[in-house]
């Protein structure tokens, strides 16, 4: 069977562009041997938030029992979110094999594998299939890294799928690396009860942000209790007599029912035989691509599998952008923009572009104007007692803004636009911002007082 394109893998990042290029008049195949929405919907972002739906909540409730305004508590049934989340996440995988069938796409489901140019093999139970086509797009996404001696065991020590799946909240967990997914699950299962210590091999937690940002936030994960051991590698981590065992580099052994490794992702390109079909592999073993997503000719690889921004919002924009090549609207190299991101849970991180770390690091001279989230209506009235918004400015211009504190996450399109429309004080009076809101503090932080920061 030959088709314009065939696409290797059915999360957010192949999943669009199938969708883009059916629209477009394209014949379209695409292959997925797990689950169609891949990482994000059925074992990344969609279940993680789907259980921080129900603990974030009670992040608010203990704000305003600390302002005697509450009391009494509330029960989590584990059992039945977990019940709920695995309903939804079938539904939602099923839902959208339909709509991409609806659209005309053609589903394959089995294992994708280059075998030349223009050639892909599909392999599942029944046998082999080999197809042709005009172009390839790899969106095989990735699955989670370990490192020698801290491999997931499925026993005691678990990867965030492993995690995700835990058929009882554990007593203790550790968690071995704060970036998103450890702060999120530790997040979650401190807010069920467990005893949380997390451990970072960097000076502090949330290693991407900037040092401000993480000292907020590890003042509120030992405010809940939590444990955060900084800078200290982990060196081995074991199940021991049904516990999770984990030796620090400096000698220090710490146990506890299961243990999480979130130290980062690893590319699906592990037989995949790109390099058939002319691609190369970079470091780590994503797919090297040039400024147009291509990895070879006619091929062209997007989302996690290229390890340019390890984000669904990443995969689904440059999705749309190789659709758009391959239809013929889009001549130009792929422009991001600025990425937004966040960290969400009882407390939250949000961030849109740069860090005041990364442009000093890039020589820039770099000024900081801050408010903190105490002085808005709305995060008052949630009871907040901590967080500010931040805004990162390179000269005159907005490099970056972040937040951190309870709901900032809801922030990030507010300051992703007024950031990408050029919104610096003086033209912030052609925008109305509703009142009150919390995103009044987006415009406020941009127009605080600027103060250089050299570190
Ligand atoms: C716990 C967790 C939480 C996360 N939370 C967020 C979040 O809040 N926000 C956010 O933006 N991102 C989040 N992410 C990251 C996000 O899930 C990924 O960036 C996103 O899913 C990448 O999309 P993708 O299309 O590149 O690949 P994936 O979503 O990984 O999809 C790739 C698909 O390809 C399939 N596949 C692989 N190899 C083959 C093959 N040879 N043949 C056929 N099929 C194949 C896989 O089974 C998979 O279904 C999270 C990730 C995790 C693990």
């Amino acid at each position: 069977m030959h088709y314009d394109v065939i696409i290797i893998g059915g999360g957010p990042g192949g999943t669009t562009a199938a969708k883009e290029l059916a629209a477009g008049g394209k014949k379209v195949a695409i292959i997925e041997d797990k689950h169609w929405g891949g990482t994000c919907l059925n074992c990344g972002c969609i279940p993680t938030k789907m259980l921080l739906g129900a603990t974030a909540p009670l992040g608010l409730l203990k704000a305003q029992e600390r302002l005697r305004t509450m009391k009494g508590s509330i029960d989590i049934d584990y059992k039945a979110l977990q019940t709920r989340v695995g309903r939804f996440l079938k539904g939602s995988s099923q839902t959208l094999a339909k709509s991409l069938a609806a659209a005309g796409i053609t589903l394959y489901e089995g294992r994708g594998v280059c075998a030349g140019k223009g050639q892909a093999i599909v392999r599942s139970e029944s046998g082999e299939e080999m197809l042709t086509t005009d172009n390839i797009i790899l969106s095989c996404g990735s699955s989670s890294a370990s490192f020698p001696g801290l491999a997931p065991d499925g026993d005691a020590v678990l990867d965030s799928t492993g995690v995700l799946n835990l058929p009882e909240v554990p007593e203790s967990l550790i968690i071995v690396g704060a970036g998103a997914i450890g702060l999120e699950l530790g997040d979650f299962f401190g807010m069920m009860g467990s005893k949380i210590t997390i451990v970072e091999a960097a000076p502090h937690i949330a290693p991407t942000e900037d040092a401000d940002i993480a000292k907020e936030m590890d003042r509120v994960q030992s405010k809940a209790g939590r444990t955060c051991i900084t800078g200290v590698m982990a060196k081995s981590l074991v199940t021991k007599d049904g516990q999770a065992e984990l030796t620090l580099g400096d000698g220090r052994v710490l146990t506890a029912s299961k243990a999480l490794v979130a130290v980062g992702r690893t590319p699906n390109t592990a037989g995949l035989d790109c390099e058939k079909a002319g691609c190369t592999l970079k470091r780590r073993g994503f797919v090297d691509v040039n400024d147009h997503l291509e990895a070879a000719e006619g091929v062209y690889a997007i989302g996690d599998v290229n390890g340019l921004t390890l984000l669904a919002h990443a995969a689904d924009h440059q999705g749309a952008y190789v659709a758009r090549r391959i239809l013929g609207h889009e001549k130009g190299v792929y422009v991001p923009g600025p990425v937004p991101s966040c960290i969400y849970g009882s407390t939250e991180i949000m961030r849109v572009g740069q860090t005041a770390k990364g442009l000093l690091a890039a020589g820039k001279s770099v000024s900081v104007s801050q408010v903190p989230l105490t002085l808005n209506p709305i995060a008052q009235a949630a009871g907040a007692s901590g967080g500010f918004v931040k805004v990162v400015w390179a000269g005159d211009a907005i490099a970056g803004i972040a937040a951190i504190g309870h709901g900032v996450s809801h922030l990030v399109t507010v300051a992703q636009l007024l950031m990408v429309g050029g919104y610096t004080p003086e033209r912030l009076h052609e925008v109305m911002i509703g009142h009150p809101t919390l995103d009044e503090i987006v415009p406020a932080a941009i127009r605080a007082p600027r103060v250089a920061v050299t570190e």
